[in-house]
């Protein structure tokens, strides 16, 4: 069943609380400008200088380096929706300009190819040049909402316009290496109209899977076109292969186009895919692709540790789809999702002192990977910078009759539900750290709406009161992982919810090996690790936790930024402090684990 809830955007939902607040301004302050001053100096915008003529010299880095300035320009965008600053906005008009100026008289806009192989356009699917197309797109439609400047838009609309008149029906087939166009271009047209946006979406979405590859990827055997999605017809995916971002972003497309076309069979494709992939194939952090070697998946339940991949960029992707999954099917289950990832794999690809970067997020390190400040390939750093300013977009949906709460985030959120009225909602939360959440509802007068409250996949119980009057979990509605309040509203009414939250342990099914015998730690949506630096008498490979002795749980405003960390004990008696997987290095050097040895587990006693 279709619900097609609408997406609450993040400038109607003002952030003021503990833990999310205090990032943001990091992001503002730190990450933001050192992303932009990595593009400077590793010559990404010199590139459209170049490109452009007005100066001299040859193409710097990557053939997907262009994106990275889409990216950050992106994030730009949505931190000038909530905050203006002048000085940042001339830094962003002053990249736009040479952005328009290295756009071709026909519309192609691909520094690589101006400046190194102008006669090798559109001959090598892998090449990432829609790829680039689809990353401008975002940043034009973010920065006109944001500033109401065109510049950037119109040449996005030209590049857009540039595609349509190659590719299509009777022209040139295409299958984009590396999904994001075909997302782009829905957002294009959510934001122009402009059917013929969301129609070379759609056919760029049906050319996936028919023979039309063409170039590295297909000539390269262990790859082959399962590796980009072009193995079978995306309305016919059973499972989820190849290089985990670019499925996700595919899957995020396809999630749009349902919300256009209502199409049955992208519908039963998503729903499938989805199951296969949270089910099998997700860590207990969100992260998704174990295998460096193609940057994704390999097999159902190989979930290896040490050498998971993880991407930042997965984990992030994984956050749009589920995001869009959660509008189209009103199912909390795809926010427990989103959940996951915002506080555990993908916050974990940034430090807290927002400068430094992981690109691969192992479960288990023996002391030797580290963020550093940027990649020569650095889509995470920029996919960071454009996730997180715009992360209060996940917290509400509208729904038919009224507004779902999806994320709990502290702070004052604005909504019109069905019929005009005009409701506020302030949110006052510790979370994640505590599971009692108080919400005021105050709508412009009194009112009939349902209010709908995720009741978190992890949560095994809750209180709910309302006036101060509680409210038994037999007489609240409950529907797909939501307890509905549909009652009459009136300014004042204030909601109190109380989410228990102990310390879980959790076990991996049987088929993962790598987990055997050991058990990873859970309070609330957090995910927990052993890190070296709590725990200098313990050695990697030889502690194991006694899962009898309750694991306590201690706040420590002053630890890692404020986290609530949990102590317990080892089989000999030694005592453990566990953290949050998301804060792991940020200290000094040592191993880490999330999946610990468990030390009344039966294997132990028979070897
Ligand atoms: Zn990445």
């Amino acid at each position: 069943m279709m619900t097609n809830w609408q997406s609450v955007p993040f400038t109607n939902v003002k952030i003021d609380d503990a833990f999310w607040r205090p990032r943001l301004e990091v992001l503002r302050k730190v990450t933001i400008k050192a992303c932009l001053a990595q593009c400077e100096s590793t010559g990404r915008i010199a590139n459209f200088a170049k490109a452009a003529g007005l100066v001299e010299g040859e193409f710097e880095g990557i053939y997907f380096n262009d994106s990275d300035v889409y990216k950050v320009l992106e994030g730009a965008a949505y931190l000038l929706m909530s905050h203006r600053d002048p000085e940042l906005e001339a830094e962003v008009d002053r990249i736009i300009d040479l952005i328009a100026a290295a756009q071709e008289p026909d519309g192609y806009l691909c520094t690589y190819f101006t400046l190194v192989a102008p006669e090798s356009k559109w001959t090598d699917m892998e090449k990432h040049e829609m790829y680039n197309g689809g990353h401008l797109i975002e940043a034009a439609v973010a920065y006109h909402e944001a500033t109401g400047k065109r510049k950037l838009l119109d040449t996005a609309c030209r590049l857009a316009d540039h595609y349509d008149s190659v590719f299509g029906p009777g022209k040139r087939h295409w299958v984009e290496g590396h999904e994001e166009i075909e997302l782009a271009l829905m957002k294009l047209y959510r934001a122009t109209r402009e059917e013929r946006y969301r129609k070379l979406a759609l056919w760029l979405l049906e050319e996936r899977g028919r023979g039309h590859g063409k170039g590295a990827i297909w000539d390269k055997e262990e790859w082959g076109p399962a590796y980009c999605q072009d193995d079978v017809p995306v309305r016919n995916i059973e499972k989820v292969t190849g290089h985990a971002v670019r499925a996700m972003y595919l899957y995020t497309a396809m999630a749009d186009a349902v919300r256009v076309s209502g199409d049955p069979a992208y519908v039963g494709a998503l729903q499938r895919v989805w199951a296969h992939t949270v089910e099998r194939n997700m860590y207990v952090t969100g992260g998704i692709g174990p295998s460096r070697h193609n940057e994704g998946f390999t097999h159902d339940y190989d979930l290896p540790n040490e050498t998971a991949y993880c991407e930042t960029c997965a984990a992030i992707a994984m956050v749009l789809w589920n995001h869009r999954m959660n509008l189209l099917f009103g199912d909390a289950k795809y926010a427990d999702v989103v959940e996951r990832e915002m506080y555990n794999g993908a916050l974990a690809g940034i430090s807290l002192s927002g400068d430094k970067f992981f690109y691969v997020n192992p479960l288990a390190s023996r002391g030797d990977h580290h963020r550093v400040e940027w990649f020569g390939t650095s889509c995470c750093p920029t996919n960071l910078a454009r996730y997180l300013p715009s992360i209060g977009q996940y917290a509400y949906a509208r729904t038919d009759d009224g507004l779902a709460v999806n994320q709990y985030i502290g702070g004052e959120a604005e909504f019109e539900v069905a019929g005009g009225l005009r409701v506020k909602l302030k949110t006052t939360a510790n979370y994640p750290w505590d599971g009692r959440i108080e919400l005021a509802v105050n709508p412009e007068r009194p009112g009939r709406f349902a209010i709908r409250l995720r009741v978190p996949g992890w949560c095994k119980g809750y209180k709910l009161k309302i006036g101060g009057e509680s409210l038994g979990e037999a007489e609240a509605l409950t529907d797909r992982g939501y307890v509905v309040l549909d009652r009459e509203w009136s300014p004042g009414d204030a909601v109190a919810l109380e989410l228990e939250m102990p310390v879980e342990i959790v076990r991996a099914r049987a088929e993962v090996e790598a987990d055997r015998g050991r058990i990873a730690v859970q309070r609330g949506p957090v995910v927990y690790c052993a890190e070296q630096a709590d725990n200098p008498d313990l050695a990697y490979d030889a502690f194991a936790l006694a899962v009898r002795e309750p694991l306590l749980v201690r706040d420590r405003p002053d630890l890692l930024g404020g986290v609530t960390v949990l102590t317990g004990q080892t089989a000999d008696g030694k005592p453990c402090r566990l953290i949050p997987y998301y804060a792991w290095d940020n200290r000094e050097e040592g191993f880490m684990q999330v999946w610990i040895r468990e030390a009344s587990h039966p294997s132990l006693y028979l070897f």
